[in-house]
């Protein structure tokens, strides 16, 4: 059975995209930027072990909870998760959206991250860090609309809002297995 390996879930936050969204922080990351803002994500070793079915009622209750129009996903790399485009299947027949980012080319991670409404791709690169794009760490990234769901939405990564978060515990959000 194919698990998820999950660093943290946000269940309600408008910063990690347009609208209230649920983010996953996934663990494991292979691209090692110099200057990442998440380096214990980057540890290729079982965190939050979850199952798809874990993980969708987690957004299930985020839906229901909070009223979420979508769920982001970062880390880590998401794409070295088996099963992405499964997850994104289950997250559109709920009505929600998906972002994702990737450290990668778009181009190189089609597969991985097929039915997203949206991709931020590249590696941060510390030397080209973004003064302008909110939510992007360096100029090289790319925002990367792959549905009509967010193409009226650019508008947000360059506006000022003022953004709120709601931060559950570990406890709250996990019932996977953890090591
Ligand atoms: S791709 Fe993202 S998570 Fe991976 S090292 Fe770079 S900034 Fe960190």
């Amino acid at each position: 059975m194919i698990k998820f390996n999950v660093a943290e879930i946000n269940l309600c936050t408008e910063a990690e995209g347009p609208y209230k969204r649920l983010t996953i922080w996934f663990q494991g990351c292979m691209i090692h930027c110099a200057g990442c803002g998440n380096p214990t994500f980057q540890a290729l070793e079982p965190n939050h072990l979850m199952t798809i079915d874990e993980l969708t009622s987690v957004i299930v209750m985020a839906k229901d909870k909070f009223d979420i129009e979508g769920v982001t996903y970062t880390g880590g790399e998401p794409t070295l998760q088996q099963g992405l485009p499964q997850l994104t299947e289950c997250i559109h027949q709920m009505g929600l959206g998906v972002i994702s980012f990737t450290g990668r080319r778009y181009e190189e991670v089609q597969d991985e991250l097929y039915g997203c409404d949206m991709v931020l791709d590249g590696p941060f690169l510390i030397n080209q860090k973004e003064e302008r794009r909110r939510l992007l760490g360096s100029t090289n990234q790319r925002i990367i609309c792959l549905s009509d769901r967010y193409a009226d939405q650019m508008h947000w990564f360059s506006s000022g809002k003022k953004l709120t978060e709601i931060n559950l515990t570990d406890t709250a959000v996990f019932n996977g297995d953890s090591t």
